[in-house]
């Protein structure tokens, strides 16, 4: 146990956190502490003292799209679950370790609609905000008025503005904020409409691949689906390990039988490799690494 751990025994945390057990893609090692903050009092006091202490971190949602690494980590890791309120008025204020399922859930409650879009996005808020999650041809951003930040020491709301948000982009994946939460902009609706665009949403991610995968690896290029250059460089099927390139869906890898990120990793490099070769395309990765 590394001497620091001493003086955080005051902030709720887990030690020996099993990445693999509760990352979508079942990969990684053991992080030797994971902070669960109860309250955002706790979250910023942690952070204050990480940044005094010189400490690096990861702040992590579901980890539905990240790939921890075989060896573990030293860093620290932040999880947000625990700060999963709402308070729904005229939108919403959904803290960051809302689920969108639990947002979806008691947005329909108080006959608000809006984020139907990410029915069946297995994301926290804070994820979906730093990734700028969509769906369906809709993008988080588009229905977000302000994001509330810990930056540098201090709390910031940040207009939307300001976020940068593109396809799969935010400010938030260049400045190392922490997402606290976000003012979502709904609207009024009865629950058969709302139940109605839900069911829409959910029926047009019938196709997706089952298993444990991060969802899609690449980002699309400009030039078409990144699942179609990896489809049409013939590698749906392709395994390293316990790893394969989804035959249903080419940009999605499954860890089908106790992969390694390592395993994970190798595919990748294959998979740009192959398909800048044949299409001159570089792929980029959606998914995030971790250290
Ligand atoms: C089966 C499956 C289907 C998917 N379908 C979709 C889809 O349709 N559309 C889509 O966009 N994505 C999809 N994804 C990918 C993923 O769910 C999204 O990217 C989601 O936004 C990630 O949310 P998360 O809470 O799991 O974030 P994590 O994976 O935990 O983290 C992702 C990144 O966000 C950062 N982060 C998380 N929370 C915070 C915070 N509070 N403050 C600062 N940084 C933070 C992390 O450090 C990391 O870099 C899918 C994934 C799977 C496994």
């Amino acid at each position: 146990m590394l001497k620091w751990f001493l003086d955080y025994e005051r902030f709720a945390h887990e030690k020996s956190f099993d990445m693999a057990r509760h990352s979508s893609i079942g990969c990684g090692g053991v992080a030797q502490i994971a902070f669960c903050p109860q309250s955002v009092a706790e979250l910023t006091a942690l952070l204050d003292k990480l940044r005094a202490d010189n400490i690096k971190y990861h702040v992590l949602g579901n980890m539905t799209n990240v790939l921890p690494p075989d060896k573990g980590t030293e860093n620290a890791i932040i999880r947000m679950k625990n700060l999963n309120g709402i308070v729904i008025k005229d939108g919403a204020f959904v803290y960051a370790g809302v689920t969108a399922a639990t947002l979806l859930r008691t947005a329909k409650h108080c006959g608000k609609s809006g984020a139907e879009f990410l029915n069946g996005v297995p994301c926290t808020l804070g994820g979906a905000l730093f990734m700028n999650a969509g769906a369906g041809g809709k993008y988080i951003s588009e229905i977000v008025e302000n994001v509330l930040v810990y930056r540098a020491g201090r709390t910031a709301l940040i207009p939307v503005t300001q976020c940068d948000y593109a396809y799969k982009h935010s400010v938030f994946m260049e400045n190392g904020d922490v997402i606290i939460g976000g003012t979502l902009r709904l609207q009024d609706a009865d629950e058969k409409n709302i139940e109605e665009r839900e069911a829409y949403y959910a029926q047009r991610r019938a196709h997706l691949p089952k298993g444990r995968s991060m969802g899609c690896v690449f980002k699309n290029p400009e030039c078409g689906t990144a699942g179609d250059f990896i489809e049409r460089s013939g590698l749906k099927g392709l395994r390293v390990g316990g790893a394969v390139v989804s035959t249903a869906h080419a940009n999605f890898i499954i860890n089908e039988n106790n992969a390694s990120a390592s395993d994970i990793r190798s595919l990748i490099t294959i998979i740009k490799n192959a398909v800048f070769a044949q299409y001159g395309v570089k792929l980029e990765e959606e998914i995030r690494y971790l250290d």
